[in-house]
């Protein structure tokens, strides 16, 4: 049988742990904790087979895109069964004129927005729920930019879990508010930032019995991870050369890297892709530490339009350098502008996502234009959010055009002025 076990990730303590503690860090120096396995030793053409033959079976962990590759996330107890709702399965999506845009690379997007709540938070949350359910959690709470809440109220209705957010006030889209509040978590709404309201979760998870769910939370990351399986599955196990993320809290960075390094460890992967972190200019801390190889000055008032990646103080920074590491990867950073022009070019390949999403592709343009991608390079960006996350932003941005949009009265002379207007015929 495959062991599990949870391991203080700071070189110099490297504690281990029953995987069923719960502490949110290391009881000994407050670091990161991994979910650590010592797997069972399965050839990697068996692995594959068990993986593409689960896609035909009935049974609900089979079609589960997370629980489908649960040789690789050995942590539940053969009692508890996983509180799931088909997530994963998202599709690979070519994006010939985006790759076009950004300097002639061979682009796909894979797209997590097609998760049940609509963006890749449900990868981590239908395993660090069904951990939380193994362990007897009974309140679940996170601080969020909004995706994180969307999904924790999702899964913690369906496992009977009372869920509880805080939020930056007026800081979430409406549409991620609407979702968890019909899945009936209580919202908090903290005057301050999501960085503000993190740090409140923790000074309140320490007064009060609360499961954080956040990405500091290891087993949102062993959820994460199976995105990049999925990906490599989907490309007949061919590593492309750059896999780019947009980075936020930068849980889902460190996620697709430990997946990496776990795929190779195990001989199902024999060359890993260069991970790429994008943040976006007004919140980008990752990137100038990244620059000048120190650790993370925090920024004190984080400002972007793509709200999903509007954090100050990264918690995940130390896994994200590391797979960075691992993968020679790269950081980018990009405005808000970029991140505008980038959604609208992936519209018009017929991809909708969240303006977080489209930092990727800004970014690989901007990778290209500086020299540090080559051409023809085979890119898959992780669009993270569905397009209906944030249609404010959308209307913001395309609405107001009079050349795409106009009201008449129901009359066909009216109409055919309008199809002038508008060009169209
Ligand atoms: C959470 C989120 C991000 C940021 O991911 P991290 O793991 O925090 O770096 C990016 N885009 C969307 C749509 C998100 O919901
Ligand atoms: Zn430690």
């Amino acid at each position: 049988m495959a062991q599990a076990f949870l391991t203080c990730i700071h070189p110099s303590c490297g504690r281990r742990e029953a995987v069923g503690a719960t502490a949110p860090a290391c009881a000994a120096c407050a670091s990161l904790l991994d979910v650590s396995y010592e797997f069972d030793r399965i050839a990697p053409a068996d692995l594959r087979r068990l993986w593409r033959e689960r896609l035909s079976s009935p049974a609900s962990e089979d079609r589960s895109g997370v629980w489908r590759f649960r040789e690789l996330l050995p942590f539940l107890p053969s009692t508890v069964a996983p509180v799931t709702m088909g997530e994963g399965g998202t599709p690979l999506v070519e994006a010939p004129r985006a790759g076009r845009w950004a300097g002639e690379v061979r682009l796909s997007a894979k797209h997590l927005g097609s998760n049940p709540t609509g963006s890749f938070k449900d990868l981590g949350m239908t395993a660090c729920i069904s951990a939380a359910v193994s362990t007897r959690a009974e309140v679940v709470a996170c601080a969020s930019t909004g995706n994180t809440s969307s999904s924790m109220a999702a899964y913690a209705a369906r496992a009977g879990l009372s869920a509880v957010m805080l939020v930056p006030h007026d800081g979430i889209s409406k549409a991620k508010l609407a979702q968890a509040l019909e899945f009936g978590a209580r919202v908090i709404e903290v005057r301050g930032s999501f960085d503000d309201a993190f740090r409140l979760l923790g000074e309140l998870a320490s007064r009060r019995s609360l499961r954080v769910v956040n990405s500091i939370n290891p087993f949102r990351i062993e959820g994460q991870k199976t995105a990049v399986i999925e990906l490599l599955e989907q490309r007949g196990w061919r590593a492309p050369d750059f896999l780019v993320l947009p980075g936020g809290n930068l849980g889902n960075v460190s996620a697709m890297g430990k997946g990496l390094r776990e795929l190779a460890a195990l001989g199902v992967l024999d060359r890993l892709p260069r991970l790429v972190v994008v943040q976006a200019a007004g919140a980008a801390p990752f990137y100038r530490g990244w620059a000048s190889r120190g650790t993370i000055e925090p920024v004190a008032h984080p400002e972007t339009e793509a709200s999903a990646i509007r954090i100050g103080r990264p918690a995940n920074w130390p896994k994200a350098r590391r797979e960075l590491e691992a993968t020679r990867g790269l950081v980018e950073c990009v405005t808000d502008r970029e991140i505008e022009e980038a959604k609208a070019i992936l519209a018009s390949d017929g991809i909708g996502c969240e303006p977080a999403s489209a930092a990727t592709l800004a970014g690989v343009r901007k990778l290209r234009s500086t020299g540090r991608m080559p051409p023809a390079a085979e890119v898959v960006a992780i669009l993270t959010g569905h397009q209906l996350k944030d249609t404010d932003y959308i209307l913001r941005h395309q609405g107001s055009s009079e050349s795409s949009r106009c009201v008449i009265e129901p009359d066909p002379d009216a109409a055919c002025r309008a199809l002038d207007a508008l060009r169209v015929a």
